[in-house]
């Protein structure tokens, strides 16, 4: 055989092959005109489709058109009038930007634009088509442009093979439209199948682009969103808001989930996850909730470069994000739940509370059922159903004493099967130590953890010391530990005294001496000196930390968790790691330390199987 001589392909061939990337399907070119619609500044947007996109697609706008001279241009690869040098692309809010949307497009289908710029007189057309550009010409339209593209693939047939039944091209459509219908609140759009107007969604009066609406939700959602909760946070550079749906709507289905980074749809899941972690004291194990999450950041901090057609993007610090969204899930539900109550017949065992408390703490040593434990409280919390009035209790309290009443039964168990092993029980083979910074955890059913030892006890302090000193294990000094302290620091730790004594540290001050008598165990071997002096460093003014200091509380106790015993480069021994596993099961979020880097690593015999390109 001989080999072919080398060429170079001609330009409509290049441009087929990158239309493959852009241009997927009838979706992927509604969305590319929608985009250079809002680019345009339109505040009416007409989508009309035939046969799912595949014989016609046609969006007119009526933002600020394209001038006449411009006209034959917009087709020709690499042209837009939005980037002219490569740094814009980190800056760009914009919708589209790499000028190639419409030439692929034409290099798949026939197109026709028409369009009247704002500052002239008279509206103008152009074609395009298998001959190639027409001349432009005069034509009658007041205001916007309209695109209108026909034939998609017409001159591939493999790729029109491809193409799945104009339902479900038009389901892509109107999906992709939800997305719009979200974030551009302010932006009135039609939607048209076959001749026939299927939705008309008038702007939202005084709303703003990128805010998302109670009604465009519902109207999305298509389902009664009455009692969804409003999710707002804003700090460390990130913004987080929407609507997510209340714990009780939960579903084992798919859930209806919409994500936007800077205005722009994506799938990312990260982002999924990090949601449904935040519900996990909320609803069971494995079940999912409708939600609607809008990130804003520097647009710096993330890249939307990685993806054709701009469906995923890369963020910087993927974990600061995703515990942001989190704990902004967590905290919403938290406050809006909180506040409702639980009916009275659990006033009488509540009282109960701290002996039974003593009881769990008792079990929980010995028994890790975490899973039972969970679903089981979760049953519990339902069918108790917190959300009907009665009682003020705090749905935290409720839930811990849920966990009480299931651990004792627990308990029980655990008696009958006393010749388990609680290694046997977790489907541990194997735990060991790697570096003096990991610990490995090979379970009998094919899969992997490795932990971050520093990590996990970072989280488990943190998680501890977040539930207060009643659930710490204290150790007092015989002999205070002192530590010399600057006039302004003993007058904050005055102050702090009794803040500190909530999570276990107790401490005298005597004048610019502080006396630590009592401190969680976890933490005897700790330097506190060290701890302290970070704690002081977390604002540049020492004033401003007493000010704020139930504001920074979790930062505070990140800091503190991070002195705990169990440092990196530490040997651990068997013990020590089993309890290190047991705890961090235990948690309520094992996967990552309070500032947000991962705890644990998982893989499955098959992943690393895969690595080693083996198939049996
Ligand atoms: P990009 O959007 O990346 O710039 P496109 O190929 O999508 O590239 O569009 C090329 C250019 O055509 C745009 O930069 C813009 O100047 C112009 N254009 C396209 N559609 C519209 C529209 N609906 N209204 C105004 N100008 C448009
Ligand atoms: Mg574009």
């Amino acid at each position: 055989m001989k080999k072919k001589k080398l060429h170079k392909l001609p330009q409509s061939v290049v441009n087929q092959i990158a239309a493959g990337e852009v241009v997927e399907r009838p979706a992927s070119v509604v969305k590319e005109l929608v985009d250079n619609a809002i680019d345009a500044q339109a505040d009416r947007i007409e989508v009309r489709v035939k046969n799912g996109g595949i014989d016609m697609i046609e969006v007119s706008d009526n933002g600020y058109g394209i001038p006449k001279e411009d006209l034959p241009l917009i087709f020709d690869a690499h042209t837009t009038s939005k980037i002219e040098k490569i740094e814009d692309l980190n800056t760009l809010l914009s919708m589209g930007f790499r000028g190639e949307a419409l030439s692929t497009i034409t290099s798949v289908a026939r197109v026709k634009v028409s369009s009247k710029y704002v500052e002239e007189t008279i509206a103008n057309e152009i074609d395009f088509n298998e001959e190639g550009k027409s001349p432009v010409k005069k034509t009658p339209k007041e205001r916007g442009t309209t695109v209108r593209v026909e034939n998609l693939f017409y001159n591939i047939p493999a790729r029109k093979k491809h193409l799945k039944t104009s339902q479900t091209e038009y389901r892509k459509i109107y999906e992709l439209m939800n997305n719009y219908y979200l974030v551009y609140p302010n932006i009135h759009f039609i939607l048209e199948k076959d001749s026939k107007v299927v939705l008309d969604l008038p702007a939202i009066e005084n709303s703003k682009k990128g805010e998302i609406t109670k009604e465009r939700v519902k109207e999305v959602m298509n389902e009664d969103t009455s009692n969804f909760i409003q999710v707002y946070y804003e700090g460390a550079g990130i913004k987080i808001s929407g609507y997510v749906a209340h714990p009780s709507n939960h579903k084992s289905s798919r859930a209806k989930g919409y994500m936007f980074v800077n205005d722009r749809a994506i799938s990312d899941k990260g982002i999924y996850r990090a949601i449904h972690e935040g519900y996990s004291r909320y609803i069971p194990h494995g079940q999912k909730v409708d939600f609607v999450i809008k990130i804003d950041m520097d647009p710096q901090f993330v890249d939307v470069n990685v993806h054709p057609r701009k469906e995923e993007v890369r963020f910087e610090n993927p974990y600061r994000v995703y515990s942001a969204i989190e704990n902004a899930v967590k905290h919403t539900l938290e406050k809006e739940l909180s506040f409702r109550d639980i009916p009275s017949g659990n006033e009488g065992k509540i009282r109960d509370f701290s002996s039974l408390r003593e009881r769990f703490n008792k079990a929980s040593t010995t028994s890790s059922k975490r899973e039972s434990i969970e679903e089981g409280s979760r049953k519990e919390y339902e069918s108790s159903n917190l959300y009907s009035s009665g009682k003020s209790i705090s749905v935290k309290d409720s839930l811990l004493f849920s966990k009480e009443i299931l651990s004792s039964q627990i308990k029980e168990d655990d008696d009958q099967k006393e010749n388990i092993s609680w290694e046997d029980e977790m489907n541990i083979r194997n735990i060991f130590q790697i570096f003096n910074k990991y610990v490995v955890v090979e379970f009998t059913d094919e899969r992997l953890w490795v932990i971050d030892q520093h990590a996990a006890a970072e989280r488990i302090n943190f998680e501890k010391l977040s539930e207060g000193k009643n659930g710490l294990d204290l150790q007092n000094y015989l002999v205070p530990v002192e530590i010399d302290l600057k006039k302004e620091e003993a007058i904050f730790l005055e102050e702090a005294h009794d803040f500190f004594e909530t999570i276990g540290i107790i401490y005298e001050i005597e004048g610019t001496k502080l006396k630590l008598k009592t401190a969680p165990t976890s933490f005897s071997e700790s330097n506190f000196e060290e701890m302290f002096n970070e704690i002081f460093s977390l604002e540049d003014n020492i004033e401003d930390l007493g000010k704020n200091l139930e504001k920074r509380r979790d930062d505070l106790l990140a800091t503190i968790s991070c002195h705990g015993s169990i440092r990196s480069g530490q040997r651990l021994s068997r013990e020590e790691m089993l309890n290190l596993f047991k705890e961090l099961s235990d948690c309520e979020n094992p996967y990552s330390c309070p500032h947000g880097r991962p705890a644990i690593w998982k893989l499955t015999l098959s992943e690393i199987d895969n690595n080693f390109e083996r198939t049996y």
